[in-house]
């Protein structure tokens, strides 16, 4: 394997690691982001809650004072009865109706009464609820911008990584590229290591017979460690050596 290969494949793996790393900060940003919204979100949804059972209490108002018109109504239209009344006996069945009439719509404006109050006081705790809801928003405000101007930091530098990257993937050949894709694919971030002056892998210290060792130190053709898989080249030149 030449020298260039070897170069090109070790800056590969610095620049994987370096991707990796500003993939797990992006990630770490997004969950500060949905973190900072939760009081918002938590206090929008207590606030939407609120305003359904406000609406929904209008509503039942509405209906227990119409239910109370029509009961009204049908009051008049027994009194004008009980003008025309002919004996006693239907005196005594129409004043049983206005009674009971009279006692359903009382509790229909009774139970009106009571949603009154109950709105009137559901108005109040919404309004508290909004104020918080505009208080958690004005907070989110400039947290949001901070985070989001540091992902698109992170993103852009992930860009100009990327494109380093594809560089560097140029400047190998196809079997070491097809060795190092299906190693990183498989979670693995050490693809190339050097042979040790001892002759192990500088991976996994597994001895490398001697023969191999001596193709290796050729640098011909691209060897594998048998024990650990990753691709050895040559041993490191120290400038003291
Ligand atoms: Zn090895």
């Amino acid at each position: 394997m030449s020298q260039e290969t070897v170069v090109s494949l070790k800056e590969l793996q610095k620049v994987d690691d370096e991707i990796r790393q500003v993939r797990e900060r992006i990630e770490d940003v997004e969950e500060r982001l949905a973190e900072a919204e939760v009081p918002l979100l938590e206090a929008e949804e207590t606030a939407k809650a609120t305003r359904d059972r406000l609406s929904q209490m209008k509503l039942d108002e509405r209906k227990l004072e119409s239910s109370a018109d029509e009961k009204r109504a049908r009051i008049k239209k027994l009194d004008e009865r009980m003008t025309k009344v002919q004996n006693l006996r239907e005196e005594v069945a129409v004043r049983a109706e206005l009674d009971i009439v009279r006692r359903a719509m009382e509790a229909d404006e009774q139970e009106a009464l009571g949603l009154l109050d109950q709105i009137r006081r559901t108005e109040v705790s919404l309004d508290e609820l909004e104020a918080s809801v505009a208080e958690a928003r004005a907070e989110l405000g400039p947290q949001r911008e901070e985070l989001e101007s540091e992902r698109a930091r992170e993103q852009a530098q992930l860009g100009k990584l990327e494109d380093r990257r594809e560089e560097w993937v140029e400047q190998i050949g196809d079997g070491e590229r097809k060795v190092y894709e299906s190693f990183r694919a498989s979670g693995r971030r050490v693809v190339i290591a050097h042979l040790l002056e001892d002759g192990a892998c500088g991976n996994c210290f597994g001895m490398i017979p001697l023969q191999v060792q001596n193709e290796i130190r050729g640098g011909g053709e691209m060897i594998r460690c048998e024990a650990c898989g990753v691709i050895v080249a040559a041993p490191e030149t120290s400038p003291e050596s």
